[in-house]
């Protein structure tokens, strides 16, 4: 009889403390909303958090929401509702589970934070495009739905240098939302505290790319896997004091690992870059098939996303218009490669797995001949997996793993 091999995945301490810090995060939430004492924005994952941080708002970022809706896998079921209201389902998976789920009433928030029943009311809805449209589309829908104001920050796209024109352009778009934010806020913007949330921003993007970073030791501390739920902090939190003690607990338990030759798996093999979203429903199959065969998933360009060295605390809206359009979504194909092949040397990455994410054409690179361009200049072979970051419906289990084993059959040989 054939045994099962036992597969070890060594979870950090530090990962309970951030587990806390989202608790505090959407239980803070929940009593303004209650209360009405503090205004709540909703703002997008890479939109201007810092502006709304200087006015005093409390910021609610529906895609972490989304996220959780993939990972407790309500999506699957949700995005139909949306889909009935015209939404498509090809689609942003984020939009139509997040509209599906509250159009039946139900939030994951419930269940993992008792007391909490919905999502918190917004007093105002804040976009940047810098990711793709469909937050735009998706806002809308909801200042429509509550009756509040929708502001925005609408921005280039297959940027290959960001240059001084983009900059003014956005920052002036930065600058002309703060007088409708003022209103709903009730009080002028405060250029001190605004400064000190993009202080902190910045104090928080810096120890979440040293985090990143650490794996970059062989054995790596980290999986891409750990990095999608320890990310949590520097999506919501940036801007606060909080997300910057979270992350120094972090820093320094995945240096002691390091420090120790701890790896996050046992048996490190083969290290691999994850490019594109995580399927989240899949997080902890996943986690468990690649570390089955020795192979460590350990970057990733997702993670990095809510990395913004720009900021700047002494040039607000010019620092902020610069880190949130030098991101690697916002970029053209040229940029991204030479940004995927810097990090696969800095990692030393032995294969990429490109996610082909059915609804979200804005983080899936491997549609027009980037992984065969990059395999030819970095002789790093890759693999794609066709799937969804929510809509489960659109992957097959038996493939991927089918696909994932031969792969590493196929960098077995390459030793
Ligand atoms: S970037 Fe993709 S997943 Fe994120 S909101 Fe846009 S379409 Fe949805």
């Amino acid at each position: 009889m054939t045994q099962e091999k036992e597969i070890v995945i060594r979870r950090l301490k530090t990962a309970k403390d951030l587990g806390k810090f989202m608790a505090d995060y959407y239980y803070e939430l929940d009593d303004a909303a209650k209360s009405g004492k503090k205004k709540i924005a909703w703002c997008t994952s890479v939109g201007p958090a810092e502006i709304l941080r200087g006015m005093g708002f409390l910021t609610y970022f529906p895609e972490t929401h989304s996220a959780m809706l993939g990972t407790t896998r309500m999506a699957s079921d949700l995005i139909p509702k949306a889909n009935a209201m015209g939404y498509s389902p090809d689609i942003c998976s984020y939009l139509t589970a997040d509209i599906g789920a509250f159009l039946e009433g139900v939030t994951p928030l419930s269940r993992a934070f008792p007391g909490i029943e919905s999502v918190p009311k917004p007093d105002v809805l804040v976009y940047n495009t810098n990711q793709c449209r469909d937050v735009q589309d998706w806002f809308a829908w909801y200042a429509d739905r509550f009756d509040v104001p929708l502001v925005g920050v609408e921005t280039y796209r297959n940027v290959p240098e960001v240059t001084p024109a983009h900059i003014t352009s956005i920052a002036r778009q930065m600058e002309n939302i703060v007088e409708p934010l003022e209103k709903v806020a009730g009080r002028k913007l405060d250029m001190d505290e605004f400064k000190n949330a993009v202080a902190l921003s910045r104090e928080c993007s810096d120890l979440w790319e040293k985090c990143l970073a650490a794996a970059a030791a062989v054995p790596s501390p980290l999986t891409f896997f750990d990095g999608t739920t320890l990310m949590g902090p520097a999506v919501v939190g940036r801007g606060t004091r909080k997300a910057i003690d979270a992350y120094n607990l972090l820093l320094e338990e995945l240096e002691e690992r390091i420090a120790q030759g701890i790896g996050a798996i046992e048996n490190e093999r083969y290290r691999l870059y994850w490019e594109g979203m995580p399927i989240w429903g899949r997080l902890s199959m996943h986690s468990k098939l690649f570390a089955g065969l020795n192979a460590n998933v350990i970057a990733s360009t997702y993670c990095s996303s809510w990395i913004f060295t720009a900021l700047d605390p002494a040039d607000p809206f010019e620092s902020m218009a610069r880190a949130y359009t030098e991101l690697f979504i916002v970029r053209s194909d040229d940029y991204k490669e030479e940004y995927i092949k810097n990090k696969l040397e800095f990692f030393k990455c032995d294969g990429i797995i490109y996610h082909d994410a059915k609804t979200c054409p804005n983080n899936t690179n491997c549609r027009y001949g980037m992984p065969q361009r990059l395999e030819k200049r970095t002789g790093i072979p890759s693999l794609v997996i066709n799937g969804d970051l929510n809509d489960l419906r659109m992957l097959s289990d038996e493939q991927t793993k089918t696909n994932v084993e031969a792969f590493i059959e196929q960098l077995e040989e390459r030793k």
